[in-house]
């Protein structure tokens, strides 16, 4: 059945959505229900906190491990039971929607509809559309489809993630990301300066762009590049940090370091995802890098910015990869000495080129690296964290601990995990922490007087 758009039957429908977005993966999904939401809000559907209570779900899906993947299937399992008992539009959305649509669709699945990450600006027209009836919409763009910032129904009114390109276009061989979100596209330089002034308006203290690989931005009608568009933000009143995330080492030039160099209000703090430290595992991985080359990069960023916090990304068990390539993963972290990793066992994803591998590296021997990795980095993050005992640092209070709501939390310029003590609600605030004790994972304090 086909809703007309524009009709009093549309306006009915949508008042008695109450639509609960369930997320898996990184920031890039989150925004993407942030944006998923806003377009079903404006047309009067209502955002419910609770699954029972909600007549259409949306699962917002990440395929980069199979283990999400995993996650799932058996979210969905749950949900079609619930299905048999109420009346429930369930949504399938993003990378696991475009890259399995027609068995998410099958007859029993229970699931309505499948979205792909480049049809969401569709999403009231496609439901309203094929009303009561199964659907998929997974065709993909050239062109970037801009949804107005005024609808992003944002989780947090301190903190707010601002997408700046999607897709990608490098092939590193163990991804999934180029067969499911396409290849790269940009977001108009001019429509990102306005969602961040607004942003401003309304009292937003810290933005963090958002892409694949942000590095890689450039706006073809004005010719600006990242680093233009970093030197724009840190001149617009109101908000006071910028981050960004997720940079491609190939891309991260000398001019993008500069720009963080010289925007004060560009935190010191990058995630610039390594893989692997061994060279040969790197051309593997068609990452376009050495293990030589990403450390000049590091070498360049602690030049200029001697303090600057980082991060990464780490693969063990990669096909091939032998303990000699492993030990050089584990030099390399020694080496770098990173403020946080996120490590994770290779698996294979359909349609890359290390599907066509051998996965040849032991379930054993993977799981073994992986505590290995895991264990190395937990000291080195204790010992950093040690050494911010007795210091006064600045932190952005983002509400009550969920752990413990006696305690505030809060992030660093570094984008640790600040847990202190306030006689004051502090939330949306700068604070001066005083640093009294820290785990690998976080730091614990007390609001001090001054810097
Ligand atoms: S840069 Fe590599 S790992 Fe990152 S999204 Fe692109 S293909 Fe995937």
């Amino acid at each position: 059945m086909n809703i007309e758009a524009g009709s009093e039957k549309k306006q009915v429908y949508f008042k008695n959505l109450k639509f609960y977005i369930h997320t898996f993966g990184c920031q890039m999904n989150e925004n993407d229900s942030e944006r998923i939401g806003g377009i079903l809000a404006q047309e009067g559907a209502q955002k419910s906190n609770s699954l029972e209570n909600s007549n259409l779900i949306i699962v917002n899906t990440c395929a980069v491990r199979q283990k999400s993947e995993e996650k799932l299937f058996s979210f969905l399992g749950r949900l079609t039971r619930i299905k048999k008992r109420k009346n429930l539009i369930i949504g399938i959305v993003g990378c696991v929607a475009q890259l399995h649509r027609a068995q998410l669709l099958e007859k029993n699945s229970g699931v309505d509809f499948v979205l792909g990450p480049d049809n969401y600006s569709d999403l009231n027209q496609v439901i309203l559309k094929h009303f009561g009836e199964k659907f998929m919409a997974t065709r993909w763009s050239r062109e970037w489809k801009e949804i107005p910032s005024e609808h992003i129904l944002r989780k947090s009114d301190i903190s707010a993630f601002v997408t700046i390109m999607e897709g990608c276009n490098n092939f590193c061989s163990y991804c999934i990301v180029p067969f499911t979100r396409g290849r790269e596209k940009f977001r108009p330089f001019s429509n990102i300066i306005k969602e961040v002034r607004d942003l401003a308006d309304n009292g937003y203290k810290e933005i963090q762009f958002l892409g694949q690989n942000v590095n890689s931005y450039g706006d073809a009608s004005s010719g600006k590049d990242f680093s233009a568009l970093l030197r724009e933000v840190n001149s617009i009143p109101g908000i006071e940090w910028i981050r960004f995330i997720t940079s491609h080492p190939t891309n991260f030039t000398q001019d993008i370091a500069l720009a963080m160099k010289e925007g004060e209000k560009i935190c010191p703090q990058l995630h610039l995802p390594l893989q692997s430290g061994s060279s040969s595992v790197l051309r593997r991985m068609n990452r376009g890098y050495t293990r030589d080359e990403y450390l000049e990069k590091i070498k360049l960023l602690r030049d200029l910015m001697p303090g600057i916090s980082l991060s990464t990304d780490i693969i063990v068990g990669f096909p091939g990869e032998t303990e000699k390539e492993f030990q050089d993963t584990l030099k390399i972290l020694e080496e770098v000495r990173y403020t946080n990793i996120f490590s994770f066992r290779y698996s294979p994803r359909p349609l890359t080129a290390a599907s066509r591998m051998r996965d040849d590296v032991p379930f054993e021997v993977k799981k073994r690296r992986l505590i290995e990795v895991q264990e190395l980095q937990k000291s080195i993050q204790l010992e950093k964290n040690e050494s911010m005992v007795g210091r006064v640092i600045k932190v952005l209070c983002l509400g009550k601990s969920k752990k413990n709501p006696q305690v505030f939390s809060g992030r660093n310029e570094g984008f640790q995990v600040v847990n202190f003590k306030s006689p004051k609600d502090l939330t949306g605030e700068f604070a001066p922490v005083l640093i009294t004790s820290c785990g690998p994972h976080s730091l614990q304090g007390e609001k001090a007087n001054n810097y």
